[in-house]
């Protein structure tokens, strides 16, 4: 048998070819080239088959912000032919424990700050916390890794902001689909040094990680964003790339831009909508270097687009790179002429395949419905209008938030903004806008509505406005709606 071609396989070519390139550099000084990597993941996976019984097949969970000992783990597993099961950070112990039966977990490796919320797992799953994962490494038994009888694989677990947190079977890499799609629109180039601020334990975050290792790239680690720290160390450790998730821009913006600017030809976006404002406001400060992607746990991602296209078009999620096919369907499967909402279906060779518990998602002719309304215009730009679920009926006329929102959030004293629909008696349901403004700002609610019936139709006018500290997000940067709903109680 010889080894299969998965993230361990990735890392693997990357050691032979580059071995002595920094792999990953984190904020505590770490700094581990590709042999380095590769060897500390050998002997992880070697230790963990010991010590810890781990066999082709079983799973083990990865609950870790970002740093190298997640990435050690999630290639250790799969050198033993083992899956990796990736875990939010955000959920509860309660969901923990839920997640780890229905995952059949083995194994889980948490980082220290985690201790509490995994200290009532089920028996059977063991836990390796950060120390024990070193002496792990440090104290590995000799022996020899072979390739296992099946390929170890990924699966990501969805953050569960639209139900419980499912787990998405990562596709088998035929080794460069994303690659491929993510270089035939961003300007990226091999050895690059890229920042993933993005958590690794989401698909975008763990798809940025394989690229990288396919660019025997420097991947840049931090367990926490920070803006002021993410700014220092990309200027400091002379980063090429960020990857991100939007909220995080917005973030940036919040903290002084260092001067000079740091060096960047690249900062790409995915995981949540992009707001159009924020998109001109942050390549304002750093530059057009902005890439928008427009993806999901299940296609990783359909579209992306560039500086050019957010300038022209800030609500863009521009057009389907190399290897996918977008389409845009009506209730019947059909398409749809340009301009016009439907149902967005996607083919790409990064489609997830199938979640753990069996439940399937609709295909149309190879296509997978993303669950997302949107358009393409006449150019075949992409514009997503968001989850079909989270459209709001009001009066009998649909309103998006997503285009509320980017509206809302145009104002200058608004830090941030959401909009939920909430039942009324009169119209089915209402527009709710809750918002969070800049620090010493003020606003009279009927300026909002004021603002809002100036560009867009009256059922799109928010009757409620609430003003709130700061929206409730996912670790992800998603707004959490059902909390905010809980304000209605
Ligand atoms: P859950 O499915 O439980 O919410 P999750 O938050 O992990 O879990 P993802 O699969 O990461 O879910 O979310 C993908 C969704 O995020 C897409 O279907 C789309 O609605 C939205 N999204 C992601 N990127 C963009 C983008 N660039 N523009 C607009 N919407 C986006």
């Amino acid at each position: 048998r010889r080894w299969g071609w998965n993230i361990a396989g990735e890392l693997r070519q990357a050691a032979a070819r580059d071995p002595d390139r920094a792999a990953v550099v984190d904020e505590q000084g770490t700094r581990l080239t590709y042999a380095e990597l590769l060897d500390r993941s050998e002997r992880l996976a070697r230790g963990m088959r010991t010590a810890l019984g781990v066999r082709p097949g079983d799973r083990v969970g990865v609950l870790c912000r970002n740093h190298h000992g997640p990435v050690e783990t999630i290639v250790a597993a799969t050198l033993l032919g083992a899956d990796a099961v990736l875990v939010n950070t955000g959920l509860s112990a309660g969901q923990l424990a839920t997640v780890a039966q229905e995952q059949r977990l083995r194994v889980l490796a948490h980082d220290a700050e985690f201790a509490d919320r995994v200290a009532n797992l089920p028996a059977e799953v063991q836990r390796l916390d950060e120390r024990a994962r070193e002496a792990l490494v440090v104290g590995a038994v000799p022996g020899e890794l072979r390739p296992p009888e099946r390929d170890g694989r990924i699966i990501v677990l969805t953050s569960g902001t639209t139900g419980a947190p499912k787990g998405a079977r990562r596709p088998t890499p035929n080794g460069f689909g994303p690659l491929v799609s993510i270089i035939d629109r961003i300007p990226l180039h091999a050895r690059d040094t890229v920042m993933i601020a993005a958590p690794l334990f989401h698909t975008w975050g763990y798809a940025a990680l394989q690229v990288c290792f396919a660019l025997r790239a420097t991947v840049v680690l931090h367990r926490r964003f920070d803006p002021a720290a993410t700014l220092a160390a990309l200027v400091a450790q002379r980063c090429d790339a960020l990857f991100a998730v939007p909220v995080m821009l917005q973030r940036l913006l919040e903290v002084p831009p260092p001067d000079p600017r740091p060096p960047l030809k690249v900062v790409a976006v995915s995981g949540s909508a992009l707001p159009g404002g924020l998109a001109l406001r942050f390549m304002d400060v750093y530059g057009d270097v902005l890439h928008n992607l427009y993806g999901s746990t299940e296609v990783s991602w359909a579209s992306i687009a560039g500086p050019a296209d957010l300038r022209a078009a800030p609500t863009t999620a521009g057009r389907a790179p190399h290897g996918t096919r977008l389409a845009i369907l009506d209730a019947a499967g059909e398409p749809v002429p340009a301009g016009q909402v439907g149902r967005i279906f996607v083919g790409n060779e990064m489609l997830f395949e199938g979640y753990t518990s069996g439940a399937a998602r609709e295909h149309r002719g190879g296509l997978l419905d993303t669950g997302d309304l949107g358009r393409l215009d006449a150019g075949g730009l992409l514009f997503v209008d968001g989850r079909a679920d989270d459209m709001i009926v009001s009066g009998g006329e649909n309103v998006f938030p997503a285009e509320v929102e980017d509206l809302i959030a145009r104002l200058p004293q608004v830090r941030e903004a959401a909009v939920i629909g909430v039942p009324d008696q009169e119209y089915g349901q209402r527009l709710a806008a809750f918002l969070a403004l800049h620090p010493g700002e003020t606003l009279d609610p009927e300026a909002v509505r004021e603002y809002v019936r100036h560009y867009l139709a009256r059922f799109s006018v928010p009757r409620d406005v609430v003003f709130v500290k700061y929206l409730p997000r996912n670790a992800t940067g998603k707004v959490l709606a059902r909390e905010l709903r809980r304000y209605y109680g």
